[in-house]
């Protein structure tokens, strides 16, 4: 049988074809996890093979690694980030009588540990431009009764750590950094989790580093804190069935630890997609001349924004409906934090009334997440930019 002849046409190349984008979700693990699932599996059935489910040498091994990757000398694996600042308060002996000073516009667990040991919590507010600390406000709120300070390294950036380290140094203060959404952060060249007396990290599936489950880690340069820290995630016990402290179980499982241990190796990978997402946003944003609309978030040139949320602000009441602008055409969006946490109920004892943390408080109405994930495309973010735009081209019209 003949076949037409083609071999003096031509190679043909083959167009790039991408699918019509419907949606963009905010997160999406399927996209991390899908590469890497055979050395995920063998990791997970290696815990079974030896047993040890926890503690045991994956969750050793993912310590020394860990500290390795924050510049710190140790680290503590503990159940989860909040258990982390947990044991940080506690290794510290603060409790009855003692004031620890915090960001109201952050993840409850952040202040909840304070009360949680018995201290008081003291809110301060936020630099409007970064989200984190000010420490103006924080300077303000020393009393003869504070005994650290909690700055959280929010959305992936550093607080203003020099100014606080000062503060806290001529006030004979701690400092325990929340860098729970931070890992890899950097500031003046050093990494979150090594600037101030321990720092605490999580890995919740949708931090940069997430495991298939509630994991946490604490770092520290400090052997002394590392040893209080070890002995009070088990309980005090020393050896088994003396208990030197009343602690508390909080231990890091084999399967999470050699699941994350099959991550971290990718995690500077996906901190550098992370990094040029947001680069690609801003130049749609330009693009699109939306500046006076929205306000793209700021990256401090005194470090590395690990973008673990790509936050804009939006002004002039219009945050809540671009929402639901972006979410009629099926772009995922989340407000961190609709509420900040000195206007929780359960924190109404504190007595902060409305307007007593005025930046935290605008804040709270103005801001927007946008998907930033590592594995997001051009195009996912072509589609959210151009939505955006058709939501304030539709309002000009409309005013
Ligand atoms: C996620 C988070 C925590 C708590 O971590 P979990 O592992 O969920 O307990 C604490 N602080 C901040 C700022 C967080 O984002």
């Amino acid at each position: 049988m003949a076949m037409p002849n083609d071999l003096d046409k031509g190679p043909l190349t083959q167009i790039p074809f991408s699918p019509p984008v419907t949606g963009v979700p905010l997160f999406d693990v399927q996209r991390q996890t899908a590469p890497l699932r055979e050395e995920i599996d063998a990791a997970v059935s290696s815990v079974f093979d030896t047993g040890q489910f926890v503690l045991g040498p994956e969750v050793q091994a993912l310590e020394s690694e860990i500290a390795n990757y924050c510049h710190a000398n140790f680290a503590v694996g503990c159940a989860s980030g909040s258990d982390a600042l947990l044991l940080a308060l506690l290794a510290a002996e603060i409790g009855q009588g003692d004031e620890v000073i915090v960001p109201s516009y952050t993840f409850f667990s952040t202040a909840s540990t304070v009360a949680r040991v018995g201290a008081k919590i003291v809110f301060a507010d936020i630099d409007p431009k970064t989200f984190n600390l000010d420490p103006n406000d924080v300077a303000r709120k020393i009393t003869k009764r504070t005994k650290a300070i909690i700055p959280v390294h929010l959305f992936g950036q550093c607080a203003d750590m020099h100014r606080l380290c000062d503060i806290a140094q001529g006030n004979d203060l701690l400092l325990i950094e929340d860098a729970a959404q931070a890992i890899g952060a950097e500031y003046h060249g050093r990494r979150a989790g090594s600037l101030g007396d321990m720092g605490c990290f999580s890995f919740y599936p949708t931090k940069n580093l997430g495991g298939p489950g509630d994991g946490g880690m604490l770092t520290s340069n400090d052997e002394g804190w590392v040893d209080r820290l070890s002995l009070l995630r088990v309980h005090g016990m020393r050896p088994r069935y003396y208990h030197q402290a009343i602690g508390i179980n909080s231990r890091l499982d084999g399967i999470q630890a050699a699941v994350l241990n099959v991550k971290l190796p990718h995690l500077e990978r996906w901190t550098e997609m992370r990094i040029e997402n947001a680069k690609r946003y801003q130049q749609l944003f330009e693009q699109a001349g939306i500046f006076g609309h929205v306000e793209l978030p700021t990256m401090e040139i005194t470090g590395r924004h690990v973008w673990n949320q790509y936050v804009i602000r939006v002004p002039g009441g219009h945050r809540d409906s671009l929402r639901a602008h972006l979410k009629a055409a099926n772009v995922g969006t989340e407000i961190y934090y609709p509420v900040p946490l000195h206007r929780q109920a359960c924190f109404a004892d504190l007595d902060y009334p409305p307007g007593s943390l005025p930046e935290t408080e605008r804040a709270a109405a103005e801001t927007l997440a946008l998907p930033i994930f590592p594995e997001l495309t051009a195009a996912e973010q072509e589609y959210t930019a151009w939505h955006i735009t058709s939501y304030f081209k539709a309002a000009a019209k409309a005013a």
